[in-house]
């Protein structure tokens, strides 16, 4: 979601400021995700105008977009320094910047950049861009009373819990960080930043959504303090397996529950839930229209599904699916069996 809005707000940018066929035909090719093409592109026509602003904001957030953060940022530096006006080029360059910076660790500078284009004020797109950067990287200041701590793969954050308590809540997620990720063997850009909660009210004010949720591509986490050890951490740990294409509501929750380390019984949740509402699950059907169906039967179902499919086909091609999680893909990785393996699967949920 949160990618889309961005390609859109940058094809907004790119029509109302069209300034030449070429700015616009790379406004073009970033919207529709084609970042390699991008830089390749933008590359040739930096060749005879090395100056522009619009190039050299338009090559750095590519580069971000693919994780070249230290490559980057010369790139965007160069269109906030040379944007003389204050225009949206400054705004997108400085919330880029704040991104990369934070990638890279550097929350000093990752910070400055965001609230520079917040005080910018140049765009309404750019400025919630940045605030929500502000509220979701730590930078707001209801974080300053937080308490911080590392572990070997994550930085936490906690909003209010005793010693003894964040002693015991770093263990535990340090530990199903590596449990998980003997599944997975993902290498991730950075630490996590992992959010810890007591108050989801306070949270919502602050991140403006209900707790808990990953944002992977940044390795942030934020979570209520009673939830699952494993959820979220398999987002942000799934993420980082090799070349995904494309994701789908039911594989990609469905893999977060699968590894939540809650030992919970789907297999009852789900049938309960199909007695009460009286209704029968197609798999076909929820797999493609994910967004349509509540949490309280998307999230057990598609748990107890992917946990089926990795017991019976094992990692690898469970990792082959993740890549590109559509039903069209499943058929073509797990071939004729799998229509078989989704019928006995709707024989034992529908009864
Ligand atoms: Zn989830």
């Amino acid at each position: 979601m949160k990618t889309k809005l961005t390609f859109i707000f940058i094809i907004i940018g790119f029509i109302v400021n069209a300034q030449s066929p070429q700015v616009q035909e790379l406004g073009n090719l970033y919207g529709a995700g084609k970042y390699d093409q991008v830089i390749n592109k933008v590359n040739e026509y930096l060749k005879t105008e090395p100056d522009k602003v619009e190039y050299k904001l338009i090559l750095g957030r590519a580069l971000a977009d693919i994780g070249n953060y230290n490559e980057a940022i010369p790139h965007l530096q160069f269109a906030v320094d040379n944007d003389n006006d204050n225009s949206w080029i400054k705004a997108w360059g400085l919330g880029y910047l704040g991104t990369c910076y934070y990638m890279l660790s550097d929350f000093e500078k990752s910070e400055s950049a965001l609230k520079s284009c917040i005080n910018v004020n140049a765009t309404k797109n750019a400025t919630n861009f940045s605030a929500r950067r502000v509220g979701i990287f730590g930078y707001d200041s209801c974080y300053n009373s937080w308490t911080i701590k590392e572990s070997k793969n994550i930085r936490f954050h906690f909003q209010n819990m005793s010693d003894y308590e964040i002693q015991q809540y770093m263990e535990s997620r340090e530990n199903a960080f590596e449990e998980i990720n003997t599944f997975f063997e993902s290498s991730l850009p950075k630490k996590i930043d992992f959010f810890v909660w007591n108050s989801r009210d306070d949270a919502k004010q602050i991140v403006l959504r209900d707790l808990g949720f990953a944002e992977p591509s940044c390795c942030i986490i934020h979570s209520y303090f009673q939830q699952s050890r494993g959820h979220e951490l398999t987002h942000v740990l799934s993420h980082y397996t090799s070349g995904i294409s494309s994701k789908t509501r039911f594989i990609n929750e469905g893999t977060a529950v699968c590894f939540d380390l809650s030992n919970q019984n789907r297999l009852k949740k789900v049938k309960s839930w199909i007695r009460t509402n009286d209704e029968k699950i197609e798999i076909k059907e929820i797999w493609k229209n994910g967004r349509d169906y509540p949490e309280e039967i998307l999230y057990p179902l598609a748990g107890l599904f992917v946990e089926e499919l990795i017991e019976k086909y094992g990692k690898e091609k469970y990792l082959e699916l993740f890549k590109n999680q559509t039903y069209e893909n499943a058929q073509v990785v797990y071939g004729l069996d799998f229509f078989l393996f989704i019928k006995e699967f709707e024989e034992k949920i529908n009864v």
